[in-house]
């Protein structure tokens, strides 16, 4: 094996986290640091041509090789698990950037009962009516502690928006039911499309509090506290599985690797697969990967991050030996425990007569109201625990992918000459509202191990997911198409439009399937918490056994929020670096 020259900060993974946390070291400390990104590296310049809906939104250009590295899945402890060889539910990146290259760029916050769901969810329904194998846990920070962090990433990223509570005064035109913010956003919203103000006049009608999305697209040209300029959005609607192409959407590419660039202590190592953390009597000595080679290398380091992202967190874990593996059956052991994804559901379609030019968007651009995210709006007697945000999805048009929206029934097959003029005929005239995000909670049966049989391309075991919807799920995507129902029905009164579907069934399966895309927002399997026996992380995100280890992201969720994750990650791995910046490289041993 060939060995390396120590350094004093290696860093698995090149994204939005670990990225953020090299920025933090290089710009405040003299530390070496390394990252190793197991894909390629990656420039802004990558970009200029590629609108090629083939290459990146069909095959996937940008997303991890999955004839390499996959997932498992099985539903339940007694199923065998068998491997994801198509890309499905989720669509984790590779490649410098990681999933933030190709995000499409809402960057909300979660909101404040998320940080205490385990005794808000008591001190609402009771502990009695809560299902028995939930394992729901309060994060060890509240938002207020975060709230300095979020406004950082906010300024870093550009995030256009409006605020809605600003330093505890509720602000028309915001989301009312946000928390607190110190400052109001640092861009404006986005511009707003026809099935947006649709959206917002029928949801105003029925006594909701619609708002423009908060976004990372930016809507104005803008310098950020490094001193990195970039251009407004252009609508030209290549976001999402897409690198933009002109900069406005903020991506670790254009926003943290400008400034890492500069910096004769960072060194970023791409096509370096990092397989284990090597480590003895409680302390991590760095780790092992595999070169573009294809050779075994040992990188010596003082501090270890992992920032690989929450299947590759859980797993590296699992690979190298640290901590406890979860045990489903008798709750013991901490690592793999918590893996919850998203619940979406509702989504209503209408269909109108003219066209929408939906082909002109922006990721994030869209009106959402969270009048029944957390407990609101919730019947008592409805069995949910949890709601969710709900969303315009108009736009998002694309020549291959968006061609064959027909109306629900509309035709006898969904193929052949009579489907082809439906085809035609709708092609940008169809708007889905409503539809909803939801939390998903954590119960015990839903955790990650590794697979005992299917292995990767080196040899080493496959992440193993086990997780399937429960019956509350199923209650959530009922009452969130009962919702965006009314809200369709609203907007076809205002606009003339038609209700074409999607009312009653929701849009999801009632099992579990690896083959929808449901978000890339998977949480747990390294949880943060207040005691080694509840979580692999403290609240600054250090390993409780190996206090020079340090696994950042959403890992750390000890569940999932209906807001998206990325905003949350990047501010948690900035707190992380303050701590371990101004307490741990003062005074190594674990943080109190
Ligand atoms: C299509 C899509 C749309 C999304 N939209 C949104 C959105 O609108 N809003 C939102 O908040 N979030 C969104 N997300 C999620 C968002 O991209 C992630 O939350 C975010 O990128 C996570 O950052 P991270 O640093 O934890 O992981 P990543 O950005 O995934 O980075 C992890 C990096 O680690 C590398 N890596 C993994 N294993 C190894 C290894 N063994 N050795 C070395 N390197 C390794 C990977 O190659 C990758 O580059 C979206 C994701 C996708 C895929």
């Amino acid at each position: 094996m060939k060995h390396m020259k120590a350094v004093d900060v290696v860093i698995a993974g090149g994204g939005w986290t670990g990225l953020a946390m090299a920025r933090e070291l290089t710009a405040r400390t003299s530390l070496s640091v390394l990252v190793l990104e197991r894909g390629p590296d990656r420039k802004f310049a990558d970009y200029a041509a590629n609108m090629d809906e083939v290459d990146y939104g069909i095959r996937k250009r940008m997303m991890q090789n999955i004839a390499e590295e996959t997932i498992t899945h099985r539903h339940a402890l007694r199923d065998v698990a068998a491997p994801v060889r198509q890309y499905g539910s989720i669509l984790p990146g590779t490649g410098v950037g990681g999933s933030g290259e190709h995000w499409t760029g809402y960057a909300e916050r979660h909101t404040p009962d998320d940080f205490y769901l385990a005794t808000a969810l008591r001190e609402k329904w009771g502990a009695s009516r809560l299902p028995e194998d939930l394992s729901v846990q309060d994060y060890p920070l509240s938002y207020e502690d975060l709230e300095p962090y979020y406004w950082r990433v906010e300024q870093m990223m550009g995030v256009g928006g409006k605020a809605g509570n600003l330093n505890g005064k509720i602000v028309q035109g915001g989301n009312p039911f946000e928390g607190t913010r110190s400052h109001e956003f640092p861009n404006p919203p986005h511009k707003k499309t026809y099935p947006m103000a649709l959206f917002e006049q029928a949801s105003r009608e029925l006594g909701y509090h619609p708002y423009t999305a908060a976004a990372a697209t930016l809507t104005e040209t803008y310098t950020n506290p490094d001193g990195i300029t970039r251009g407004a959005c252009q609508y030209c609607g290549y976001c999402m599985l897409y690198g933009c192409m002109v900069g406005a959407k903020s991506q670790p590419t254009n926003t943290l690797m400008p400034v890492l660039r500069r910096k004769s202590t960072f060194t970023m190592r791409a096509n370096s697969w990092v397989k284990r953390v090597i480590h003895r009597d409680g302390n991590a000595e760095g780790v092992v990967y595999m070169d573009e080679k294809g050779e075994e290398v040992m990188q010596p380091a003082a501090m270890v991050v992992l920032a690989s992202f929450t299947p590759n967190n859980a797993r590296l874990l699992l690979l190298s030996k640290i901590g406890e593996p979860y045990d489903p059956m008798t709750g013991k052991g901490t690592v793999g425990k918590n893996f919850s994804h998203t619940v979406g559901g509702g989504g209503t379609s209408l269909a109108f007569s003219k066209p929408l030019n939906g082909f002109m968007f922006a990721g994030g651009q869209s009106m959402r109201l969270s009048d029944f995210n957390g407990f609101r709006g919730i019947p008592a007697d409805s069995g949910v625990l949890r709601g969710g945000i709900s969303n315009t999805a108009g736009g998002n048009l694309r020549p291959i992918g968006s061609f064959g929206r027909v109306p629900q029934g509309e035709t006898s097959r969904n193929w052949g000459s009579e489907w082809k003029k439906a085809a035609v005929k709708y092609f940008d005239k169809i708007a889905m509202l409503g539809v909803f995000e939801m939390d998903h909670l954590a119960y015990k049966h839903n955790y990650v191990d590794l697979d005992p049989t299917y292995t990767d391309k080196w040899g080493d075991p496959l992440l193993r997911i086990t997780v399937d919807w429960t019956e509350h799920e199923q209650r959530q995507r009922a009452f969130a198409a009962e919702v965006a129902g009314k809200i369709a029905r609203q907007a076809a009164k205002i606009s003339g439009g038609r209700v074409v579907g999607g009312e009653r069934g929701g849009r999801a399966s009632r099992r579990y399937q690896t083959a929808e895309y449901a978000t890339t927002h998977v949480q747990g399997g390294a949880i943060m918490g207040t005691a080694p026996e509840n979580s692999v992380v403290n609240s600054w995100l250090q390993h409780w056994q190996l206090p020079n280890l340090w696994v950042i992201g959403a890992s750390s969720f000890p569940q999932n929020s209906s807001s998206h994750p990325t905003v949350t990650s990047v501010a948690l791995t900035l707190r992380a670096a303050d701590a371990l910046i101004e307490r741990y490289v003062k005074k190594p041993g674990a943080l109190a």
